[in-house]
């Protein structure tokens, strides 16, 4: 990026050079004693009256009184402090006539002039004629006036020669005289170029100014931190010296602006102006400007600017003379501090140490312009146009790279947002599916839950109940009994239970064989069951072929006569039992015991109180009860 936008901007920087460089004078000819030769000047291009005109001091002289009409020879433009006149250095503080005669074309022409500003009053007369003047100038202190205005003096048709007189008062300045050049032109060249100068200028200021602007908005957004709001005041400032001076533009926009507070601006926009482009320069460099040297600028520079705020021009214009040196030294170090970040390749480093070398060339033409050694005019405003050019690059290329990086950082960003996307996705369908799965696991689980309780019940009824005859097991009467004795313990109400014996079983099975030996087992166990139907009472298979029916509430009375309905019953199924000793069909015995149970008795006592009475029963003859009370 950088070598793209080196060779550009460095066309540009010699655009605006050649653009606004383009207006110097041709100054080849020059006043002497007083004379200025233009008899053979073609007159294409104004010419500046520099030279040595005639002076005459009208101010006062200490102690003495001022000898009748010596003339001293004097440069314009310059300041007539400082010259040797009748003994005396003369003051800058006084009053004096400038004198010229300029030698002309035989040829007539139309001719004006051009001033700039004068230290600090003046009024001009053209063959001993009043043209016309800028502030009040007085030989007396009291009634001068000063005041800053460029002006243009059409003098009409002239040939030959023309006789100018300057008078100029200067109580206000440290200086005083035709400090810059007078321009002296036919009439439409000499508007024409100011023209351009006014174009230029206002040029000048509307670029610098809107920069400021751009900048300060930049800092106010947050982006570019204080090095945005330093160039921005920076830029303003300047803008605002662009209108101090050169044409003084500031004198149109706002007339009443007194000739103090626009020398106030002049100087204080130059004294601040160096200030905070020291701490610009020190944000952007921090590793190569010192801190402690940059304060130390910037405060020298602030106490120079409260001394111009709070002094007069007549005492503050001086300290231009120590200020100068001292902002020379301060380029110098920034010179070394740009050098350094150069050498160390910090980003942008050539950028403004290109943009800071144009400030610098056109500070030391001015400080030379000022003082009267070149004749080249203000161009201080053109070198910081072609830093603030500098940055405009500098920032543009950084913008680039910041929208680079924006752009890179988006598709990586979209990317991600993409790959999370369908990582959402898949995430998504999976979670649907566990919860498709789960809610069918929980059916499941329902399902086999309910099944698995049906499944224990069953085993658990399976494990009472008897797999041949389908009523109570032996496990199922103890369970019973155990509860019912508890209960008629409880109630002391009388317990019962009956035991039967099939007679000649044995002999069934041998004659019928076993299978049909179960099928009878299977027919008495119901027909033994179907005999009791008060909820209470349990029929089991007590084993082989031995039932036990458990009677609660039931008397010695009651479980006889069950015992004898069961008998009874069963003889009435009619099972035919051809090996039978007592009967043709297959019979029971059965003993019969009754209790109300106590404390000391338990269950297994009423059973076996039971098995002697059915003992009875066989021994008795079979087919028959035999009841026995238990102890
Ligand atoms: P008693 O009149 O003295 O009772 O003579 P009994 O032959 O019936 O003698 P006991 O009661 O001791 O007989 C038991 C017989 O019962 C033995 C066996 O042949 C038969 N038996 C026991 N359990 C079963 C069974 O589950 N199925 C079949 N078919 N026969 C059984
Ligand atoms: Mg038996
Ligand atoms: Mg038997």
């Amino acid at each position: 990026m950088r070598s793209r936008s080196y060779p550009f901007s460095v066309l540009i920087l010699l655009a605006i050079i050649v653009l606004l460089g383009s207006c110097s004078r041709v100054d080849k000819l020059s006043a002497i004693d007083g004379v200025l030769d233009l008899r053979n000047y073609d007159f294409e291009q104004h010419v500046g009256l520099n030279g040595e005109w005639r002076f005459v001091w009208n101010g006062e002289f200490p102690g003495e009184a001022l000898p009748d009409e010596e003339y001293i020879d004097i440069e314009v433009p310059d300041s007539w402090k400082g010259y040797q006149y009748s003994g005396y250095k003369l003051p800058g503080h006084g009053c004096g006539s400038y004198f010229l005669t300029i030698l002309l074309p035989e040829r007539p022409g139309t001719y004006a002039l051009e001033f700039p500003t004068v230290g600090t009053a003046y009024n001009l007369f053209v063959d001993e004629q009043l043209m016309g003047g800028i502030g009040i100038y007085s030989t007396d202190i009291a009634l001068a006036s000063p005041a800053y205005e460029s002006r243009i003096y059409d003098l009409g048709q002239h040939a030959k020669q023309l006789h100018l007189r300057i008078d100029v008062s200067n109580y206000h300045h440290r200086l005083g005289g035709i400090w810059e050049s007078i321009s002296f032109g036919t009439g439409p060249e000499v508007h024409t170029h100011r023209e351009n100068r006014v174009a230029r200028e206002l040029f000048l200021f509307g670029a610098i100014f809107v920069m400021g602007i751009y900048h300060l908005g930049v800092f106010s957004f947050g982006t570019r931190g204080k090095a945005a709001l330093y160039f921005g005041i920076f830029c303003l400032i300047i803008g605002l010296r662009t209108l101090a001076t050169g044409e003084v533009f500031l004198n149109q926009l706002w007339p009443a602006l007194s000739w103090q507070i626009l020398v106030k601006i002049e100087y204080l926009s130059f004294y601040l102006g160096i200030a905070v482009f020291m701490e610009f320069i020190r944000v952007q460099f921090p590793d190569e400007i010192h801190k402690l040297i940059a304060q130390i600028i910037v405060s020298i520079t602030v106490l120079f600017s409260v001394l111009v705020l709070v002094t007069d021009v007549a005492v503050f214009s001086s300290s231009m003379s120590y200020f100068q040196p001292f902002s020379l030294l301060a380029m110098l170090y920034v010179i070394y501090g740009l050098g350094l970040a150069l050498l160390r390749g910090e980003e942008g480093s050539a950028m403004v140490l290109m943009g800071f070398i144009a400030v610098v060339i056109t500070f030391l033409n001015d400080i030379l312009y000022v003082n009267n050694i070149v004749n080249t005019g203000h161009l201080i405003s053109l070198g910081i146009l072609i830093f603030i050019v500098t940055q405009a690059f500098l920032i543009s290329v950084r913008f680039s790279k910041a929208y680079d990086t924006i752009d890179t950082q988006r598709v990586k960003l979209e990317n991600t947002n993409i790959a999370f996307q369908s990582e959402i996705e898949v995430r998504k369908a999976a979670q649907q599916e566990v919860l498709k799965h789960k809610d069918h696991l929980e059916d499941l689980v329902k399902d086999r839950t309910e099944e698995l309780q049906i499944a224990n019940e069953r085993l658990k009824e399976l494990s009472r109940v008897d797999g041949l005859t389908g009523i109570a097991n032996r496990r199922r009467l103890d369970e019973e009994l155990d509860r019912e004795w508890k209960r008629m313990l409880r109630e002391k109400r009388p317990l019962s239970v009956i035991l039967s014996d099939i007679d000649y079983f044995k002999l069934y099975n041998d004659s019928y064989g076993h299978q049909q030996g179960d099928d009878c087992l299977t027919r008495i166990a119901t027909a033994i069951k179907d005999s009791v139907n008060r909820p209470g009472d349990l029929t089991a298979r007590y084993g082989g072929e031995e039932f036990c029916i458990v009677l609660p509430e039931t008397g010695e009375e009651g479980a006889f006569r069950i015992a004898e309905l069961v008998r009874q019953n069963v003889i009435d199924l009619n099972l035919a039992h051809k090996a039978s000793k007592v009967a043709a069909v297959v019979t029971l015995s059965l003993g019969v015991a009754t209790l109300i149970p106590n404390h000391d008795s338990q269950p297994s006592l009423l059973l076996q109180a039971a098995d002697r009475a059915l003992y009875q029963a066989k021994g008795n003859g079979r087919n028959r009860v035999e009841s026995n009370i238990a102890e």
